[in-house]
């Protein structure tokens, strides 16, 4: 396993917490936006700011990381293609056991808890999983978007009385037929 950067924007240091259960440390901090923070068509753009708030508790197994994030996210409509941009909070908590407590045959073994690193805590894979519950199935400029005319594409939202001329009756269309028919 490499060792995280103690100077990347979304590892933090717990050495100051000395692993005293019961101290804490409260953090503030804007991050750039990692990579792929989302999914395809709704994300917070790379190296847009991300406010992070973050509590780091000190606990017997190791520290309780509770934040909330707040970013910028991007995309467009699924029904109409519009841009979309809106602002997105989210909340998480993570145990982030001491690696020198649990012995890494069981850690192995068990791939849902997070671990420290060197007294480290990588937040980007929280950060991530956090981003992407939050996210809607379908992202939408607006939740009744009735999306494009299926004759010419105009976006529908922009003009609600949008119509095409009404197809011939298809009575008139039968008379149309008779009289032009050539009977010779
Ligand atoms: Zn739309
Ligand atoms: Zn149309």
């Amino acid at each position: 396993m490499n060792g995280l950067d103690p100077r990347a924007p979304l590892v933090l240091d717990t050495r100051e917490l000395g692993r005293r259960p019961g101290s804490q440390r409260e953090v503030t901090r804007t991050v750039p936006a990692p990579a792929d923070l989302g999914i395809e068509v709704l994300s917070v753009p790379e190296g847009a700011p991300v406010e992070l708030d973050l509590r780091l508790e000190a606990v017997m197994e190791g520290v309780l990381v509770t934040g909330t994030a707040k970013a910028v996210l991007e995309g467009e409509c699924a029904r109409c293609l519009e841009e979309i941009s809106e602002d997105i909070a989210v909340t998480f908590q993570e145990l982030f056991v001491y690696d020198d407590i649990r012995d890494s045959a069981e850690a192995e073994e068990d791939d849902e808890v997070s671990m420290l690193q060197d007294d480290l805590v990588d937040l980007e894979p929280l950060l991530r999983d956090a981003v992407v519950l939050a996210l809607p199935f379908q992202p939408l400029c607006q939740d009744d978007c009735p999306g494009l005319c299926t004759e010419c594409g105009a976006r529908l939202a922009d003009e609600p009385d949008h119509t095409h001329e009404a197809p011939i009756d298809p009575r008139w269309a039968a008379l149309t037929e008779l009289t032009q028919d050539p009977t010779d």
